[in-house]
Formats: structure tokens, C-alpha cells, sequence
């Protein structure tokens, strides 16, 4: 079973922040900051690639609107917003973060290492792989 579904079903209780007829908000239970909140489809999705095409508009303007909505409550200067998709996702029920950030807030840097492309040559392969995955994945 999956605990995400047993939140929207009410097996599990949560701190729902927000709720229409698609989509759930609740706090993490092990936010990153305060605030931190899980936006979820209502159906059981497992990962992004698997969202149908009619929840993607009203999924994301949810997410729009916590982004907005989020550091004005809590008097942020802004949000991080992400998905983890199979690698580092530990429910696999749809989720969107939504985390407040400030300034200075220390979380800078710390679990994204920037790297460097070894060369133009490679740039340019790694570019390609992902114009070919796109036309295939559009004809
Ligand atoms: P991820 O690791 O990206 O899959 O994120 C899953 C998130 O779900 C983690 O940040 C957990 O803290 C959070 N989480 C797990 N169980 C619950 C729960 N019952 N209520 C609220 N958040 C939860």
C-alpha cells in the first residue's frame, strides 16, 4: 500500500495545507525547513514521466500557487521546488517539494555539486543524446 494514497484517503493523517479535487498539500513530516510541503496528485502516479496530460496544467498551477503562497506565510525570500524521480525518491507516489528559502539559509551548495563538461566535444554529444530522446519522444 502506499502511504500517500492512505493520506488521501484519510488512513494516514496529515497536515493538509491545501486540497481540490486533483491534487493535496501537507506539511513533510521531516521538513528541510519549516513550511516544507508535499504537493501530490490525488490518483496514484509513481513519477513525473507517469503524470497524464490532463493533470500536468492543474498539478503545476498548484504548485505556482504554493510557491507564491508559501513564503508570504512564513516570510520567506523564496521557494526550491523539485521532484525526485526513482533515484533519491523514497515514496513512490508523486511529490512535488515546495521548500521555503532565505537567504543565507545554509542550504546553499550543500546537496548539489555544480561539475564541468570535460569538453565542447562533450557538450555537444550530451546535447544530441537529449535532442534524439525529444523527437522520439514527440513523433
Ligand atoms: P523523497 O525522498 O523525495 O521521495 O520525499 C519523500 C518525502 O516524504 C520525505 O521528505 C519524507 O519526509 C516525506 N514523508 C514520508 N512520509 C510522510 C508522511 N507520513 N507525512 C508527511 N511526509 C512524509
Amino acid at each position: 500500500m502506499c502511504i500517500f494514497c492512505d493520506i488521501v484517503s484519510g488512513a494516514i493523517t496529515a497536515e493538509k495545507v491545501y486540497e481540490d479535487e486533483l491534487a493535496l498539500a501537507f506539511l513533510d513530516i521531516r521538513p528541510v525547513f519549516p513550511g516544507h510541503v508535499l504537493l501530490i496528485p490525488k490518483a496514484h502516479v509513481e513519477t513525473f514521466p507517469d503524470l497524464p496530460d490532463a493533470s500536468i496544467a492543474p498539478l503545476f498551477a498548484t504548485a505556482r500557487m504554493l510557491a507564491r503562497a508559501i513564503p508570504v506565510a512564513l516570510d520567506a525570500d523564496g521557494t526550491f521546488v523539485a521532484m525526485n524521480n526513482v533515484v533519491s525518491q523514497s515514496v513512490p507516489h508523486l511529490h512535488v517539494h515546495v521548500v521555503p528559502r532565505r537567504r543565507k539559509d545554509g542550504l546553499r551548495g550543500f546537496f548539489w555539486p555544480r561539475n564541468s563538461y570535460d569538453s565542447a566535444e562533450h557538450v555537444e554529444s550530451v546535447a544530441n543524446a537529449i535532442r534524439a530522446a525529444i523527437s522520439a519522444e514527440r513523433a
